[in-house]
């Protein structure tokens, strides 16, 4: 039986016109038609929604989350949750992600594995949230504030360590890798524009994904680890705060995707010390708050595909209130708000390498559709009020 919905204002994602009074059809889960009213004839057996006056736009993507952490001012409090309480509470919050509109979601590191366990309890039925790809463990090198996130990160020095760690990850059954290729803010100790893992480090990692087809990801601040991310073979750079010009030519070059997660360090800079959040992680905060934004500035204008990721998880950065990286790109000028849907839709699928399945609402593509109550075009701002997200459809199936 086919599902149509008609009536609405449809925004398909790829930054094109917007379709008014349209009509977009799916069966079994699949686009099966989009277009005007004026150009489909409803056929016999069929559920209508009629949905004049509303906004459609595909399931938006971040490519950027952590599950396992809750959003804490002091992410070292994460590790006082019990691991099984823990993944319960992932589990709800990935809940309050999809009816939120995400409909996919990339995790950028969990604890002990407990992405790849709520990512199959979504798949067995058991619970409701987005379709997620998993990481599992971050392969770093031996560095200061690990114990910070106990069980997020898999410590491996030197080449074969490294092709060791990546092979536990695969064995899992993560869908990609990630490295980390400088220090971290949210590490005491980090030095985020310090190089980590090195270049032959990375590429045995990466090496080891392309086995079973699966690429690698890159926590890299700093230039220089930007630059032996990519000249190992990674496909994105997370945060990219640091990167110089020589690093910016070479993401252009490469088609390496930039997520310049803004929430994170926006969050942290809202809340502060008086709500929480450790004072050496706000001395780097603060430290790059200015130059994160003039990066992804220079990027985005020189042609970094740049997409939509959070960092969901950390301090005072809530699962189900992902939007608000689009309402940063919009207000710190970096984007139009059809260009953040974009890089929430479009942008985001190519980065995670889910183009052909998702990210625009397309014939023969899944239907990962969101109804909106209000225009996303003229108020970006109208994701972050649950009430405001009329429906949303997960592979055609009916969520919210
Ligand atoms: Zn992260």
């Amino acid at each position: 039986m086919d599902t149509v919905l008609r009536g609405a204002a449809l925004i398909d994602g790829t930054g094109g016109d917007v379709i008014e009074d349209s009509i977009i059809s799916f069966r079994n889960g699949t686009i099966t038609h989009v277009g005007t009213a004026a150009d489909y004839k409803v056929a016999g057996h069929t559920d209508i929604y009629d949905l004049s006056g509303k906004y459609i736009i595909p399931g938006l993507i971040d490519v950027h989350i952590h599950l396992d952490l809750h959003g804490m001012a002091d992410t070292y409090r994460e590790n006082l949750v019990e691991n099984k309480l823990r993944a319960i509470r992932s589990a709800m919050e990935m809940e309050l992600t999809v009816l939120a509109g995400f409909t996919t979601v990339r995790n950028m590191g969990s604890t002990n594995y407990i992405d790849v366990a709520v990512k199959r309890a979504i798949e067995e039925n058991l619970i409701k949230g987005p379709r997620i790809l998993t990481s599992g463990k971050i392969i770093c090198m031996k560095s200061a504030g690990i114990e910070y996130f106990q069980g997020m990160y898999r410590e491996a020095d030197g080449v074969d360590e490294n092709r060791k760690a990546a092979r536990e990850q695969l064995k899992e059954g993560v869908n990609f890798l990630k490295v980390m290729a400088t220090g971290a803010i949210m590490n005491p100790g980090g030095v985020p524009g310090a190089p980590q893992l090195n270049t032959e480090e990375i590429r045995a990692v990466v090496e080891e994904g392309i086995k079973l087809s699966k690429y690698t990801a890159a926590h890299a601040h700093g230039a220089q680890g930007i630059k032996n991310a990519i000249r190992a073979g990674v496909r994105t750079i997370e945060h990219g705060t640091l990167a110089d010009d020589e690093a910016i030519e070479m993401m252009v070059a490469d088609q390496i995707y930039m997520v310049p997660t803004l929430t994170s360090n926006y969050l942290m800079l809202q809340h502060g010390e008086e709500e929480g959040v450790p004072s050496f992680m706000m001395e780097k905060a603060e430290e790059v708050s200015e130059i994160r934004v003039q990066t992804a500035k220079k990027a985005i204008t020189a042609g970094v595909k740049t997409a939509m990721g959070t960092d969901a998880g950390t301090p005072y950065n809530y699962h189900g209130k992902n939007s608000l990286e689009l309402v940063r790109f919009v207000e710190e000028n970096l984007m139009t708000e059809m260009e953040a849907l974009c890089a929430a839709t479009q942008t985001a699928a190519q980065t995670i390498g889910l183009e052909d399945m998702i990210g625009t609402l397309e014939t023969g593509k899944a239907a990962d559709i969101v109804v909106l109550e209000k225009n996303p075009l003229t108020d970006i701002k109208c994701l972050l009020n649950g009430e405001n997200i009329y429906k949303v459809f997960k592979e055609g199936v009916l969520i919210k």
